[in-house]
């Protein structure tokens, strides 16, 4: 298996949690809703004669969150009809974006460098099919409220390197789609939705010279072939997904065969993937730019009012914290909860002296709160600082006075029953009302009773 290399690309779907549909003014709540088929209108059951209207806030997000991938952003762009028959596509194609996507050529940092970012593009999420038994027979049902829903891809270079490599640029794509407030972007009701595109390459044995320039040039070589992994819908099994592919092809590749370009299915029971069908290619969709919907001219004006208005990214949020002193791991943490960042940083600017114990306490209990909560935790950690009896000068005569009341305990002690500490502790800290620091208390037990 040391002999070849994963090359893997990733393809991330994730639902607009906007208020309605994404070309009509159906409500857009598919998990929410009540009883199959209440969100429609004749827009998003195809009816014919309806027509499509884009939804603007749909666009200004996507544009968001190409931005927050360093994209850059097309100032014209189209929305193209993609052609496949499927009963949850009433109109017998998908509203997508072809050639020109609202969004292309960015890239996010890891810790294994730079994952590019193709495209971020917009569309519109298909019906949902439910298999049932309706009246003693096997039927399929369909359910029309998420039709139409508005569905941004991100489609990723293959730049990732190993299944691991793959979870870490899948929770970091995850946190800034949180971040950004755009989708609830959930695994289990699939409004996050995850693919692998996975095939293997030989490594090369070169020498460092070549290593540096193929390094340079990216993509020295990529597998003429492409293994596509659908619904994974979780990290874990785009991870298991991406092991179980890598021993799959390395296998037929030591054969002498290449893997059949397929997508593949992974199988939550067999915990293996499983053959769906063979691969589509762009041809296949007969793509055409949508007549009913004209071209998108976006201005530099909006897309600046957009980076305005844009919430802070993790990245930002741990740039924010270590500049006030947070140590790089716990900001890395912190940062991936935006809540609990913001709040940390409002604590921290009340009083920066109580820094480590905020941090500590913050993590520990998972605290977010407004900045008058912020201010409160500071308070109560100044007053619970105040009365810790901690210092050794007002522990003394305490320890000493009950150490005085306790001879029979002290003698044991002394005769070797090291149980009795926990005793002689237990009637200090009775005596401080639980204020003292138990390992301050055994210290000088241990010291005066000598
Ligand atoms: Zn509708």
């Amino acid at each position: 298996m040391d002999k070849y290399e994963p090359v893997i690309g990733m393809e991330i779907h994730a639902e607009l949690a906007t208020v309605s549909k994404m070309f009509c003014g159906c409500k857009n709540d598919p998990f929410g809703a009540k009883r199959p088929n209440i969100y429609t209108c004749p827009v998003c059951l195809g009816l014919p004669g309806a027509l499509p209207v884009p939804n603007k806030k749909a666009i200004d997000w996507t544009i968001m969150l190409g931005l927050a991938l360093n994209c850059k952003i097309a100032q014209k762009s189209k929305f193209d009809r993609k052609h496949y028959f499927y009963p949850d596509l009433p109109k017998g194609y998908q509203i997508s974006q072809y050639d020109e996507p609202l969004c292309f050529d960015g890239w996010i940092e890891t810790t294994q460098g730079k994952v590019r970012i193709t495209r971020v593009h917009l569309e519109e999420d298909t019906g949902k099919l439910k298999h049932a038994k309706v009246a003693g027979k096997n039927k399929t049902l369909i359910d029309f409220n998420r039709s139409g829903v508005p569905l941004v891809e991100i489609v990723t270079e293959p730049d990732i390197a190993s299944s691991v490599h793959a979870k870490e640029f899948l929770k970091k794509i995850h946190n800034i789609i949180k971040a950004l407030g755009i989708s609830t972007a959930s695994m289990e009701t699939g409004s996050m939705r995850l693919e692998a595109n996975i095939s293997l390459r030989e490594i090369k044995q070169e020498s460092s010279v070549n290593k540096a320039i193929s390094k340079i040039e990216n993509n020295p070589k990529l597998p003429d072939y492409k293994i596509e992994v659908k619904n994974l819908n979780s990290f874990n099994f785009v991870k298991k997904a991406i092991d179980y592919e890598q021993v799959r092809q390395s296998e037929l590749l030591e054969k002498g065969k290449v893997p059949m370009q397929e997508t593949r299915g992974w199988d939550e029971k067999a915990n293996k993937t499983v053959a769906q069908r063979s691969k589509e290619t762009s041809e296949d969709y007969r793509y055409f730019p949508d007549p009913d919907i004209p071209p998108l001219e976006i201005d530099l004006a909006q897309i600046q009012k957009i980076r305005l208005a844009m919430p802070k990214t993790p990245d930002i949020y741990k740039q924010e914290l270590l500049k006030i002193g947070v140590r790089e791991d716990q900001a890395e943490l912190l940062s991936k909860n935006t809540k609990m960042a913001v709040f940390t940083i409002n604590a921290i600017k009340n009083e920066p002296k109580l820094k480590d114990m905020l941090v500590n306490k913050i993590i520990k209990e998972k605290l977010t709160g407004t900045a008058s909560e912020a201010l409160k935790l500071v308070e109560k950690i100044k007053s619970d600082k105040k009365s810790t009896v901690d210092s050794e000068d007002t522990l003394v005569p305490i320890v000493d006075k009950i150490i005085k009341q306790n001879k029979k305990a002290v003698a044991d002690y002394l005769a070797g029953n090291e149980n009795v500490v926990g005793f002689l502790v237990g009637q200090v800290m009775s005596k401080t009302k639980g204020k003292a620091k138990p390992s301050t208390v055994i210290g000088l037990i241990k010291k005066l009773v000598k």
